[in-house]
């Protein structure tokens, strides 16, 4: 296998928080437990679960947004997680983030010709000379014209915000971008012309993804390969082929069966997801998701499984696979 381009190893982010009044009392929230990955050059690679499983978590400590506790994340082999401001600053130059809402990730009060020609600026990619030029190829390049330029971000769509999101995200020309539910916030006849769009710039310019969501229909259509969290875990990891095809872990069985299908001929008895995600400061004994699950035996209520490997690729960790 060729080497990737990013390695999550063993990742850990808990957070500390105080609750209750007027006595509060510290608490650990284990958002990112033990999280390992590899992303490959060229791919999209997905991770999903519900919302607070801390997937979010694991794309800002790769971009040490936030630092994580523990573990180790490598770009291209670098260290990420012990590198200097100096040398911090050039890694994430090749590692950009979109973020779900571009309208609060955008500055108000700028114009986007302003927005994207700063980085260009400060960053001296180009001379001051070429850096209106350099802009309007941007622009193009995710298809809007030359004219928004002189516009705020109000004066836009949330599909067309996406996009200048998408144009500051290229404007280091990155190895990887990290897309934190780039089209949750959208209608679904734009998210897909977000995705054909990020596809399109994934071939172009050999980008990869770790894409970040909570709907695996999308995940389904975008990514190569998937990993699926619960409650700061990864349960089980593999090709979106693999995956939704023949899922092994029961919580990724239920995500695919709650996940919407588009044409009703194939729409089939709706299944639940029954309970709520379990509290991730006190999570449950055993496997955090045996108060869920329709498979729980005796030993999921004491042990947490282990992960198996079953293939390069793939692997889970649950007991029904190894009782
Ligand atoms: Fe269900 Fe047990 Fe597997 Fe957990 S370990 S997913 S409770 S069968």
């Amino acid at each position: 296998m060729p080497d990737p381009l990013l390695t999550v190893d063993a990742l850990r982010k808990f957070f500390k928080i105080k609750r209750g009044f007027p006595n509060p009392v510290t608490m650990t929230v284990r958002a990112v437990d033990n999280v390992s990955f590899h992303l490959k050059l060229g791919e999209a690679f997905g991770l999903v679960g519900e919302s607070g499983c801390g997937k979010t978590t694991v794309g800002r400590c790769i971009l040490r947004l936030v630092e994580p506790d523990k573990g180790r994340v490598q770009l291209s082999g670098e260290d990420v997680a012990n590198a200097d401001r100096a040398r911090l600053r050039l890694l994430r130059r090749r590692m950009q983030i979109i973020f779900q809402d571009p309208y609060s990730s955008l500055n108000p009060r700028r114009t986007v010709g302003q927005t994207l020609s700063e980085p260009i600026k400060v960053h001296k990619i180009a001379p001051r000379s070429e850096i209106r030029e350099r802009v309007v190829a941007l622009l193009q390049e995710v298809g809007l014209s030359a004219e928004s330029m002189d516009k705020f971000p109000h004066e836009f769509s949330g599909g067309q915000r996406q996009r200048i999101g998408v144009a500051r995200a290229l404007v280091f020309e990155p190895d990887l971008i990290i897309a934190d539910e780039p089209v949750s916030a959208l209608d679904v006849s734009i998210q897909s012309q977000i995705l054909i769009l990020l596809s399109k710039l994934q071939q172009k310019h050999h980008l990869s993804y770790l894409f970040i969501s909570h709907d695996l229909a999308v995940v389904r259509y975008f990514c190569q390969r998937v990993a699926v969290m619960y409650l700061g875990r990864i349960v089980e990891q593999g090709s979106v082929d693999e995956i939704f095809d023949d899922p092994l872990h029961p919580y990724t069985y239920v995500l695919r069966e709650a996940s919407p299908i588009p044409d009703p001929a194939l729409r089939k008895a709706a299944v639940k997801l029954e309970g709520e995600v379990a509290s991730a400061v006190n999570p449950p004994s055993g496997c955090y998701f045996h108060p869920r699950c329709q498979r729980c035996m005796d030993i999921c209520r004491q042990e947490y499984p282990t992960w198996t490997t079953i293939t390069e690729e793939r692997g889970v960790a649950c007991h029904l696979v190894n009782p």
